[in-house]
């Protein structure tokens, strides 16, 4: 294909990529070894926790090229996800509400995202073919990744110029802020690459340090898993240590605070896609209700959205945490009580806690009524 060919496709592509939902497309190589380093020594750090799966692909994380031979680009997507009710202030005030991370209100993004790049391959392929035989033009092997290889996907999507990794280590772009998904299509072109954003603009600006309610981002760009709460409530398959349990909150699945305070997040759009709509059982959740879910509910409410992949006894763990963060009310204690006897044994130590922790609360609510009962009978003052 020729260098004019090459760069007609590379345009036709970012236009394809609009037309299929996409927010932005950057194309860029495959050279990510000036990640390498930052990789090793968070891997060293042992910051992935229980996620196995990171040290176990080593550096294959940051060579595109070896997860796929033959791949002389990645093309590396963003599309918004930011629903118009996000609800944020509204479901965080309120403790008898469980929080979901926004981008899980919806329909599961991998199957979404992945679906459009599959359509984006298909036309590059087929642009190829309308160029065969006279050019011998092929795309050779492709591939779509949305969280599903071991990628480093921000670095990525930083050297094809959509944006800067921030102090939280998330993908920031200066008209979007960061509430999108990313995804790649590997392909085997020698497209024209984009220019990387000249530098990062967090500047002196921490406010994601400060606010991170579990200490997570550790150091400027370094977020240790093991703290952070969307690892916590996801991807840890084991108890919550004690330590961060009252710091969750009623966080029921992931966290967004360090986006949620992050200054250019005022420039986020929200998404017009159905797709990432919030499900009206997940929207502003009252505890409670999620609580009364059997495994078949669980199961049922959850089709086709990314939190069925934790499973239920996850989902229950995170559960019991919030409603401990909760008010003492007899109703809370009283289901959590009934769920005891029949919880398996994590879910059941969970559950011990949040019992225990409420009674604590209520025991410290109890003296100051008493209290204020023994002042009224004393006789109120002036003022009162
Ligand atoms: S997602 Fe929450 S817990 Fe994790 S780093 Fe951000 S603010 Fe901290
Ligand atoms: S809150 Fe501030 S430091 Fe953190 S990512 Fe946003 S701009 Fe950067």
């Amino acid at each position: 294909m020729t260098a004019a060919e090459l760069a007609q496709l590379a345009h036709d592509i970012k236009l394809w990529a609009r037309e299929l939902g996409f927010d932005q497309v950057g194309i860029t190589d495959t050279d990510l070894a000036l990640e390498e380093p930052r990789l090793q020594a968070w891997l060293d750090a042992g910051h992935h926790g229980t996620m196995d799966y990171m040290a176990r692909h080593g550096m294959m994380r940051a060579r595109p090229h070896e997860l796929l031979p033959g791949t002389l680009r990645v093309l590396s997507v963003r599309m918004n996800y930011l629903p118009f009710e996000a609800g944020f202030a509204a479901t965080l005030r309120d403790p008898t509400l469980g929080y979901i991370s926004r981008y899980a209100l919806g329909r599961d993004y991998h199957k979404v995202l992945r679906n459009r790049l599959k359509q984006l391959g298909e036309r590059i392929e087929q642009r190829c073919q309308t160029l065969l035989p006279s050019t011998q033009a092929t795309p050779g092997e492709w591939r779509p990744f949305v969280d599903s290889a071991p990628i480093l996907e921000r670095p990525l999507a930083a050297k094809a110029g959509l944006g800067w990794v921030g102090k939280h280590s998330l993908l920031l772009n200066e008209t979007a802020g960061s509430f999108f998904f990313l995804g790649e299509l590997l392909v085997g072109l020698p497209l024209p690459v984009d220019a990387p954003v000249e530098k990062e603009q967090c500047g002196k600006c921490v406010a994601c340090i400060n606010i991170c309610p579990t200490g997570a981002i550790v150091a400027p760009y370094v977020v240790d898993g093991r703290r952070c709460i969307s690892y916590l409530t996801i991807e840890n398959d084991g108890p919550i240590p004690e330590e961060f349990r009252p710091l969750m909150g009623n966080r029921i699945y992931g966290c967004d605070d360090c986006q949620l305070i992050c200054p250019w997040n005022r420039y986020a759009d929200a998404s017009p896609e159905p797709d990432f709509s919030p499900r009206p059982n997940l929207h502003r959740p009252p505890l409670l209700t999620l609580w009364g879910w059997s495994e078949s509910d669980f199961l049922k409410h959850t089709e086709g959205s990314p939190i069925r992949r934790i499973g239920y006894r996850r989902w229950r763990r995170n559960l019991a945490v919030a409603l401990g963060n909760g008010p003492a009310s007899s109703d809370a204690m009283a289901a959590l009580q009934q769920a005891l006897a029949s919880a398996e044994p994590m879910v059941a130590e969970h559950i011990e806690w949040a019992l225990a922790t409420l009674a604590v609360r209520q025991e410290k609510e109890d003296k100051k009524t008493r209290l204020l009962i023994r002042c009224i009978e004393k006789g109120l003052p002036d003022h009162a």
